[in-house]
């Protein structure tokens, strides 16, 4: 895989990658010299930034990304997530990530009371937010609902085994894997000694600094316009998740159908048009993106000012910006 190198002598650094869901506006404290680090995986241009000029550190995190997205990816057929699919009502043994993911998205699912379900992947299937776009016909939803829950996910931990309950349903990773696999990467970077490092992987951010004190300064992008902000969140070591309707879309009619999916109707959600998770661990923050979506303003706001060490941003129709608690003094808009 070929690996861009460039040099940022002088932060502020600005990253702006199409196809982006969140448009990063990075600075450390002391404007100390950075190195950034990219490539193409997850279908997204991820970057690695670090304080040291080293592509060998950067490859090392970037190995453990494609290996991982070897395992998860529905668009590979030998990938362990295309056989627990294809192997419905069966039990799969499966690598002992996969079975970490698949308790993480069900212990979401929980959490979120299913507004976050990987099992929305039997209703995903029948809609394409590509160019021209389908909207499944009625009976088909129907049928297709009908498989969706995560009761219909067993996780056997002790043997390592998934099992999906039967012929139909369809595990979706695509609201938490890339989360997750963000968070491995900087796992694997923080065992080798970084210190300080930016993983940006299309919207889905980590960021450590092994100074407590050290905040960064990230952007969150303007749903309507690319490459404008709609805001900055200063943070403190940790991740944040954008989830927003502007990402995979059609307009048919005037009405937009996009993929975020509401496991209930099998149709988009409606009510917001970007949701941003600030949470300690990159797999939370972008499921917890993709659920507060589905929850609304309302509900989803009132969950995670329920949580600890979480927060958001949710942007509605009208383009209002609300803020949990935790958020007040962390958040500034981008006047127009
Ligand atoms: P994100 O961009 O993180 O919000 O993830 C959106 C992707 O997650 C979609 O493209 C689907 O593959 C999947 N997805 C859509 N709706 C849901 C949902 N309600 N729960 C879990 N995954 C979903
Ligand atoms: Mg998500």
């Amino acid at each position: 895989m070929p690996m861009n190198r460039a040099r940022h002598v002088y932060l502020p650094v600005v990253m702006a990658v199409s196809g982006l869901l969140l448009f990063g506006v990075f600075r450390g404290l002391h404007h100390q010299e950075s190195f950034t680090y990219s490539r193409v995986l997850m279908g997204t241009v991820v970057e690695i930034t670090l304080r040291e000029d080293s592509p060998e550190l950067a490859d090392t995190a970037f190995r453990e990304m494609e290996r991982l997205t070897a395992l998860f990816s529905t668009y590979r057929e030998d990938s362990e997530l295309s056989r627990i699919n294809s192997t419905a009502g069966r039990p799969v043994k499966v690598s002992p990530e996969v079975a970490e993911l698949v308790g993480l998205a069900l212990k979401v699912c929980r959490l979120t009371d299913g507004a976050f379900d990987p099992t929305v992947g039997s209703v995903v299937r029948f809609w394409n937010f590509g160019p021209g776009g389908r909207i499944p016909p009625e009976d088909e939803l129907k049928k297709a609902l009908s498989s969706v829950g995560c009761q219909n996910i067993v996780l056997d931990r002790d043997s390592g085994r998934v099992t999906l309950s039967r012929k139909g349903v369809s595990l979706d990773p695509g609201g938490i894997a890339k989360g997750y696999i963000v968070d491995r990467a900087l796992e694997v970077l923080k065992k080798r000694g970084v210190r300080w490092v930016i993983i940006n992987a299309g919207g889905d951010v980590a960021f450590y600094s092994a100074s407590p004190s050290e905040r960064f300064r990230i952007g969150i992008r303007h749903p309507d316009i690319e490459g404008r902000l709609l805001g900055i969140l200063v943070v403190k070591s940790g991740a944040v998740a954008t989830s927003g309707d502007y990402e995979r879309y059609f307009i048919r009619d005037g009405v937009r159908y996009h993929h975020i999916i509401d496991p209930r109707t099998g149709l988009p959600a409606r009510g917001l048009r970007s949701v941003t998770i600030v949470s300690g661990k990159a797999y939370l923050a972008d499921a917890l993106a993709t659920a507060v979506f589905v929850m609304g303003k309302e509900r989803g706001l009132k969950l995670v000012e329920d949580l600890d060490g979480v927060e958001a941003v949710v942007v509605d129709e009208d383009m209002r910006i609300y803020t949990s608690s935790g958020l007040k003094d962390a958040f500034t808009p981008v006047e127009e």
